[in-house]
């Protein structure tokens, strides 16, 4: 099994549940750019620098790509040294981290530890899943739309009532999927197939097919 798994999918693809699920498994470190940025908020040996960066984030500014770099290598690094394989989830948001992110794997010999694995969705069908997926208002488990979840009317959880997010508007969802879709994914994928890197899985499917599919890939 390769030591870095990268997942690249569009918002609704499940990408993250799947990355999630496949570093419990298999003992792997999942690492996620937002799960970075909330360690780094809380870390008191944070530089100026990089507070600074923090805080222009939460206004709104666009993530920096040194920030981003600085948090995932040492990360990635801490871990590959420990043995501990990576899930690299949404970490890499365009052709140049992905490039940069490269450099990095190559440089430190891994770089035929790589193992990229497309959630492919159409922008239509991650429309359709992030308008209508609802959140629990007691305990906050988000259930997906899904053939198997659609008509449930109560959280099968804790019997909460199930609601749409505010943040699940329409327009908000529509600058998402032009911002995260994929036209931005596409040179991304691309990238990675040149590098014979890349496989991919119909995220239109069942979680748990989905699941199976990419345990094969990986297992290879
Ligand atoms: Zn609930």
């Amino acid at each position: 099994m390769k030591k870095i798994l990268i997942f690249i999918g569009p918002p609704g693809s499940g990408k993250g549940t799947q990355a999630k699920l496949l570093a419990k498994k298999y003992g792997y470190k999942h690492i996620s750019t937002g799960d970075l940025f909330r360690a780094l908020s809380e870390d008191e040996t944070a530089t100026e620098k990089e507070k600074q960066a923090l805080e222009e984030m939460k206004s709104g500014k666009l993530v920096s790509d040194w920030l981003v770099y600085n948090l995932a290598f040492k990360e990635i690094k801490k871990n590959l040294e420990s043995n501990v394989g990576v899930v690299l989830d949404g970490a890499i948001r365009s052709l140049e981290q992905a490039k940069e992110f490269q450099k990095f794997f190559e440089e430190n010999n891994w770089g035929e530890e790589i193992q990229a694995i497309e959630v492919s969705l159409s922008d239509d069908e991650s429309f359709n899943r992030l308008a209508k997926r609802r959140i629990c208002s007691k305990c906050g488990e988000i259930i997906p739309y899904l053939s198997t979840t659609k008509d449930l009317s109560d959280c099968p959880k804790c019997d909460g009532e199930l609601i749409y997010r505010q943040d699940d508007s329409e327009e908000i969802i529509k600058k998402r999927i032009e911002e995260q879709g994929n036209i931005s994914l596409y040179p991304i994928v691309n990238y990675y197939k040149n590098l014979g890197s890349l496989k991919s899985v119909d995220g239109n499917q069942a979680i748990e097919i989905v699941e199976k599919q990419i345990e094969n890939i990986v297992k290879l």
